[in-house]
């Protein structure tokens, strides 16, 4: 299997001064849906801010960040950046066009394609995120919800290899998370999804990687790392709903 994203020894601080990645490393492979897991102010949007090269502002040389087998450097990050699709924390952070149509093109076009290729491209993006006919709407008026999907129909217009979530399902309703979860099943692209949702961690990944002051703290398969209160208690997390009272189909391998 190959390593769809590796970071290794990645260090961090910003310009005030806080520390806010000591030494974090961790790898994830093609194909894998993995969680990123850990308190607030962990450390978690950082990390992921890193893996398209938003961060650091000049990308380092030192190869700490590498996106299937390619380091994240000046000389590739345009061609990095096309493979890692990043969905914002904060839908208003990522949406900036005055419609949904062209909020959703802006990414393809940049990439070069045009014209009814593009149109196509954006009825498709819109359809896997059960949005198709909302072309017109404005992207101020959508829901959070609807704000969401329509962020994640414009990263997915870019067909990126690897995408890369950062709580994407905060601030929705239960029916918005059902919703969103069944999404992201969908898509067949190495996902590494920020969270505090458990239960979307249950359904959808297999492995976690817990966070916290910076460092990895715990790795490893996601009800062996949830099912262990003491350690999720210990960096400010719980144990899920679903694994409070055994159920022995879901504990099998
Ligand atoms: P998480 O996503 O896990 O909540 P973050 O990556 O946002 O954590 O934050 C990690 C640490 O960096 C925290 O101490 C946070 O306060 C700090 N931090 C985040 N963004 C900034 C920023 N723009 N300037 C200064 N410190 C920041
Ligand atoms: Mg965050």
């Amino acid at each position: 299997m190959n390593t769809a994203i590796a970071v290794s020894n990645l260090e961090y601080r910003y310009h005030d001064g806080t520390a806010a990645l000591r030494g974090v490393s961790f790898s994830v492979a093609e194909g894998e849906c993995v969680a990123l897991l850990g308190p607030n102010g962990s450390g978690k949007s950082t990390v992921l801010l890193h893996l398209n090269g938003i961060l650091p502002e000049s990308p380092a040389a030192n190869g700490s960040v590498k996106i299937l087998g390619q380091p994240l450097r000046t000389e590739n990050l345009d061609r990095v950046r096309r493979q890692v699709g990043l969905l914002f924390q904060e839908p208003d952070d990522q949406l900036f066009c005055p419609t949904v149509e062209e909020d959703v093109a802006f990414g393809p076009e940049q990439l070069g394609i045009k014209g009814e290729a593009l149109k196509a491209l954006v009825a498709q993006s819109l359809s896997r995120v059960r949005m198709a006919g909302h072309e017109r709407r404005a992207t101020h008026h959508l829901s959070h919800g609807e704000k969401r999907r329509i962020c994640l129909a414009g990263v997915l217009a870019c067909e990126p290899a690897v995408l890369v979530l950062d709580e994407p399902t905060s601030d929705l309703d239960p029916r918005g998370r059902r919703e969103f979860k069944a999404l992201l099943r969908e898509i067949p692209a190495t996902k590494l999804i920020a969270t505090h949702d458990l239960e979307m961690v249950v359904e959808l990944c297999s492995r976690v990687i817990v966070l916290d002051q910076g460092q990895v703290v715990a790795e490893g398969p996601t009800l062996k790392v949830l099912g262990d209160e003491a350690l999720m208690l210990k960096h400010g997390l719980e144990k899920p709903h679903s694994l409070q009272h055994p159920h022995p189909h879901r504990l099998l391998p």
